[in-house]
């Protein structure tokens, strides 16, 4: 049987390991070691010659184990099933955070005088990232608004100077925290009209709402995608950790500048997205189905004013986006509440089962008021422009049984 013809919930047991490697254990061991010993002087010198590109090795050839900064078994083995997992990616590089994906993937594609544009809302990490470390190395952050469509992007970027210094489009879809979709191959369509012979203008999208599962960023004609992996990746609120996925051309790129910044996953880090990465599809199957559930709960309920989810559409533009990009409307639901900041606090401070927590895509469901959360961070002014308001809640559903779920929102509300 051809593996790669699978599916790849089937190969997250077995595939990229040999239990012969390790006494017959079913599960990978956790390589929880700094460095590796070399058979040779020459192997340990070959070595270096690949990693410091001195020689380059045979297509589909791998390099040997050095030192965890550079390799490490528990990082190979997570990278190669991620890699089959995204449609469309042929290698993986996994970090201690998504930030550290996202940071070491910008610092490679961008240098001093050039530009990002990104879609807006960002994840907050992001946003800061772009707008206050980059501007420190003269790289511009230029930022287009949810309901811009190409032509107003074209303007923009004509107005703004910036048009033969972007080289990275940076999109991040559905936005956070309320559900707005950035149309990705508008994205790459603006990145081809804005590349020159000389010079490729790089997508890259952040697919941790919707990925790998729901959304194929990389089949739509981006670069890369990058992941907190903290979320539904590892889904089950006890790792921090990222990635990157894309051609091997452009991971070897990202790999390259991890070995030298430093933010690879550790060992352990890399053994528990690997336990992980067996349960992802069940885990996000049924979240997807409990969501659907609690959004319909939620939008007969008297209290609850306005449903943010992707089983109803009020705009014609966002249903055709979803349509064209997404295959479920997901596990995170956005709502709010008739009233404001008191309303919301005395129903999150009622819940029992239903965590008062930020992050989200784990299997406890887990609730926040963003305004004075994940938000606080965001001027007033912003927070206006893209509706988080005072009465909205964001709910991330986990794999509770969804009465369960129901009846400690009824309570609650009550
Ligand atoms: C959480 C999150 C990040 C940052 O990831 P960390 O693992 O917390 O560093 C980036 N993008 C999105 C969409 C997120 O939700």
């Amino acid at each position: 049987m051809d593996k790669l013809k699978m599916q790849p919930e089937s190969l997250m047991m077995t595939f990229g390991y040999n239990p012969e490697w390790s006494e017959g254990s079913v599960k990978t061991p956790i390589f929880q070691t700094s460095t590796f010993v070399f058979r040779s002087a020459q192997e340990g010198k070959d070595f270096f010659e690949v990693l410091t590109g001195k020689r380059q090795l045979p297509e589909g050839q791998s390099n040997g184990l050095v030192y965890s900064r550079f390799n490490n078994p528990n990082l190979e083995i997570v990278e190669t099933r991620l890699a089959i997992y995204e449609k469309g990616g042929e290698d993986a590089c996994v970090f201690e955070s998504g930030m550290a994906a996202i940071s070491t993937t910008m610092l490679e594609y961008l240098r001093p005088g050039e530009v990002v544009l990104h879609s807006n809302p960002l994840y907050g990490g992001s946003d800061s990232f772009f707008k206050n470390i980059l501007s420190r190395y003269n790289i511009g952050a230029l930022g287009f608004m949810p309901d811009d469509n190409e032509e107003d992007i074209m303007k923009l970027i004509e107005a703004s100077d910036a048009k033969d210094k972007i080289s990275v489009i940076f999109v991040e879809t559905p936005a956070n925290p309320n559900n707005v979709l950035i149309d990705i191959e508008m994205c790459v369509r603006i990145a081809k009209k804005l590349s020159t012979p000389e010079k490729k203008v790089y997508v890259v999208a952040d697919n941790t709402y919707m990925g790998p599962i729901w959304q194929h960023p990389l089949e739509m004609g981006c670069d890369m995608v990058v992941y907190s992996a903290t979320k539904y990746i590892g889904g089950h609120s006890d790792i921090v950790a990222g990635v990157c996925i894309g051609s091997k051309k452009e991971i070897a790129r990202v790999k390259k500048m991890r070995s030298n910044l430093g933010g690879m996953s550790g060992p352990h880090t890399a053994w528990l997205m690997t336990r992980s990465l067996e349960t992802l599809n069940l885990r996000m199957e049924r979240q997807c189905e409990n969501a659907k559930v609690l959004a319909k709960y939620l939008r007969q309920h008297p209290k609850v004013e306005k449903v943010y989810y992707f089983d109803q559409f009020e705009n014609a533009e966002q249903e055709r986006i979803y349509k064209n990009q997404c295959s479920e409307p997901g596990a995170m639901i956005s709502f709010d509440l008739k009233g404001g900041e008191k309303e919301c606090f005395d129903f999150l401070d009622k819940l029992q089962l239903i965590k008062l927590a930020v992050s989200l895509g784990s299997t406890e469901s887990l609730i926040q008021h963003p305004y004075s959360m994940t938000h606080a961070g965001v001027p007033d002014a912003i927070k206006a422009q893209i509706n988080v308001t005072e009465k909205l809640i964001r709910f991330s559903v986990g794999v509770e049984n969804p009465k369960d779920l129901i009846s400690d929102i009824e309570q609650a509300l009550a």
